[in-house]
């Protein structure tokens, strides 16, 4: 026995190399017993590294772990769950049409499917979930459950294992505001209970509102380990990117022209469920006009009528003329799924920049590939793409990188009108100022912006104008300025707008 507790745990010298490249350098991290540690860190810094090394699914190059003050030996995830060690997955490795106890037992010691087994884990998930408020269904299947609602089960699924440590890498990524919440009380609640908690996140609201230590990486180093109480969103960015970051965005007010964009009495109808019941909607050179609401009101369907993806009754125009082809009336798309509709994924940066115009390249029947090539190269060392590869295929750049590449793509064609649909969705620090800085950029050349944003302080800090989507109409219009989060909350919620 030991007279202090001894540090849940100490990573001493951890390094691990793939290839060439270094993703964890000499780390070292104490991590108290009851405490909830954060680690943050832009994507690629080597966070998902380092905790599939403490949870045994690499090895180190070098370095030590130990566990309550004794060195252990990680080699694979059974050495960790012995070792009290739980970890809750960035994607889900539940079985989906298995029930929760079914999810819970698999795998587990005793977890042959034998009925006594059953009784008795039924018993402790019970347990589990009074002790903890996690309140999930034992019999529910884990497909009819909400994304929330499964990363409960997987956590379950830890403490049922008797993880005495639990490793949460991007928790928050899938959940809404509401179930974030709720998952923040739970790790709170097994703070409580005395269990270690280790929180991998790029957000500075989390770590600052739930961590009680925080350790910052930054390509592949720890670059610092601070107590929250007595650190800063800015101090914490810096850290981050290695430079002083604006949190907020800096831009004059706006001096809106003549109208570029006017939609009338658009209405789209799929399934006989009518999305759009009539939106009208004007946008002109010189603004940022930003589209509020909760996901499923009629945005992510207005931007995709706009962007020509989608059809839609009623008019548009573009310059007060009529248009087929958006991208000749001079229009461009950064899609809000930018995985699907954005990149192709196993094409190179190069191919992708020239995908959806490459009629602008084109000389004679040929794409002139070496110029598309050298613009590409070009635009990514404009737009801070790293790494400055034109040859690398799309899905090995960082999520952040590759909407870098979209967003690039669309503002170099010097377009009259940009939509843009979640700009920095699972973008980091660093890239969400850049991308914020090129938007004001391009309306401050006289360019008209739509942005949709599921982030009402993207939607707030960005905007010249907010306009309020509910129920697939336009339900409110603001100035930024006057408005706060609550009256955008109470008519994206649908209360009326005639009070105010
Ligand atoms: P984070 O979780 O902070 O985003 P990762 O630990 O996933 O970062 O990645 C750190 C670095 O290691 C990145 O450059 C990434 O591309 C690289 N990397 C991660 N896993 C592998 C792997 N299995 N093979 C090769 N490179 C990898
Ligand atoms: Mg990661």
């Amino acid at each position: 026995m030991t007279q202090t507790a001894s540090p849940a745990i100490e990573l001493r010298g951890i390094s691990k190399a793939f290839g060439t490249v270094q993703a964890n350098k000499d780390i070292t991290i104490t991590v108290p017993k009851g405490t909830i540690h954060g680690i943050i860190g832009e994507n690629g810094a080597g966070k998902s590294t380092l905790m599939s090394i403490l949870y045994g699914f690499y090895r180190a190059d070098s370095g030590q772990i130990l566990i309550g003050g004794r060195e252990t030996a990680i080699p694979d995830s059974q050495s960790a769950i012995r070792a009290g060690i739980g970890m809750v997955f960035q994607h889900f490795k539940l079985v989906p049409n298995f029930t929760v106890l079914e999810n819970v037992i698999l795998g587990a010691e005793d977890g042959a499917l034998l009925r006594p087994s059953l009784s008795k884990a039924r018993k402790e998930l019970a347990r589990l979930s009074k002790e903890y408020g996690l309140d999930v269904n034992p019999d529910a299947v884990v497909e009819d459950l909400s994304v929330g609602h499964q990363q409960r089960v997987e956590i379950l699924k830890a403490l049922y294992r008797q993880a005495e440590i639990l490793i949460l890498d991007e928790p928050t990524g899938v959940l809404t505001p509401a179930e974030a919440d709720h998952l923040f009380r739970i790790l709170r609640g097994l703070r409580e209970q005395g269990k270690t908690v280790i929180l991998i996140t790029h957000k500075l609201r989390e770590i600052m509102a739930i961590t009680d230590n925080v350790s910052v990486m930054r390509r592949g180093e720890i670059v610092g380990t601070v107590k929250t109480a007595e650190t800063s969103p800015p101090q914490l960015a810096e850290l981050m990117v290695g430079r002083k970051v604006l949190l907020r965005v800096e831009k004059t007010p706006a001096r809106p022209r003549e109208v570029v964009l006017e939609a009338k009495g658009l209405r789209l109808t799929r399934g006989g469920v009518e999305l759009l019941k009539g939106v009208d909607l004007t946008i002109r050179r010189g603004e940022i006009l930003g589209l509020a609401g909760v996901a499923g009101n009629g945005q992510s369907e207005l931007l995709k009528v706009l962007g020509g993806i989608a059809r839609a009754e009623g008019t548009i125009t573009m310059n007060g003329r009529p248009f087929t082809d958006p991208r000749e009336a001079g229009i461009a798309h950064v899609p809000e799924d930018r995985q699907h509709l954005g990149v192709i994924m196993d094409f190179t940066a190069w191919e992708n920049m020239a995908f959806g115009y490459h009629r602008h390249f084109a000389k004679g029947a040929l794409m002139d590939n070496k110029t598309l090539r050298d613009e590409t190269a070009e635009a990514m060392k404009r737009f801070d793409v790293r790494p400055l590869l034109p040859d690398l295929v799309i899905k090995n750049f960082s999520g952040g990188n590759q909407q870098k590449i979209v967003v690039a793509r669309e503002i170099e064609r010097n377009p009259d009108l940009l939509l843009i649909g979640q700009p920095t969705r699972g973008v980091d620090i660093g890239a969400i100022e850049f991308i914020h800085k090129q938007i004001v950029a391009l309306r401050d050349q006289g360019k008209a912006i739509l942005l949709v944003s599921v982030e009402l302080d993207e939607i707030m800090s960005l905007s010249d104008r907010i306009a309020v989507m509910c129920g697939g109409r336009i339900v409110g219009e603001r100035d930024p300025a006057t408005t706060n989060e609550k009256e955008l909350g109470l008519l994206m919620a649908g209360v009326n707008d005639e009070a105010a």
